[in-house]
């Protein structure tokens, strides 16, 4: 890995000038989708709005280890602000898991990718091999959340092996970014059905739910 410093912004790949951000140029910085709205269900730092968006989508489809390490500091800011003062137990991270084809296809998974770096932060386990997806699902891009869900049904699994490992623990539950909560959810309600005791969904961006709600 070259760990030179990098003067091109992740965002908008212009020059980083006199930004105090060595990922980002200032206008990038200045304009970044900071999420105002109360969280309960899940938790995220920014709105899926530029440049997150870019960012999100360069994480998801190169592998740009350089913007995981620039957001996830921005993940364990809400983690310690907003989940940690909840807890009575430390959690575990999970990643969403890809299908092992689509992940081969790609060479790693960004959601993982981002977990191990917020690992890094907060001191705690990553478990990566213990939720995994039992079948490919179709990209859900364009589906609306009824069929988003359907086409989720028993699309995850716990290798019953490990049930030890998330039994009783305070699991949080780590993805890129937050639509309709298919996802998420379909990850959560597995892990509870194995013994986990309170799942906390944290992404990286959420659709602006005024957005979300217009879909
Ligand atoms: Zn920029």
């Amino acid at each position: 890995m070259n760990w030179f410093p990098n003067y091109t912004c992740m965002a908008c790949g212009g020059e980083i000038q006199s930004s105090s951000n060595a990922y980002l140029c200032e206008k990038c910085l200045r304009n970044l989708p900071i999420m105002t709205e109360t969280q309960t269900d899940h938790f995220s730092p920014f709105y899926y709005e530029e440049p997150i968006r870019s960012m999100i989508l360069k994480l998801k489809y190169t592998s740009n280890g350089f913007i995981a390490k620039a957001l996830a500091p921005y993940l364990a800011a809400v983690y310690l602000r907003l989940i940690q003062p909840t807890l009575s137990q430390q959690p575990i991270i999970i990643p969403v898991p890809l299908h092992r084809s689509r992940q081969h296809e790609r060479g790693y998974n960004q959601s993982e990718v981002l977990a191990k770096e917020l690992a890094t932060y907060l001191n705690l386990p990553v478990i990566a091999n213990v939720l995994t997806r039992a079948r490919k699902t179709v990209i859900q891009k364009h589906m609306d959340a009824a069929t988003r869900a359907t086409n989720l049904r028993g699309a995850f699994k716990v290798d019953t092996t490990q049930t030890s490992v998330i039994q009783n623990k305070n699991i949080l539950l780590i993805d890129d970014v937050y639509t309709t909560g298919a996802t998420t959810h379909e990850c959560a309600a597995v892990l509870r059905n194995n013994g986990a005791r309170n799942i906390i969904i944290l992404t990286l961006a959420s659709t602006n739910f005024y957005n979300a709600s217009k879909e």
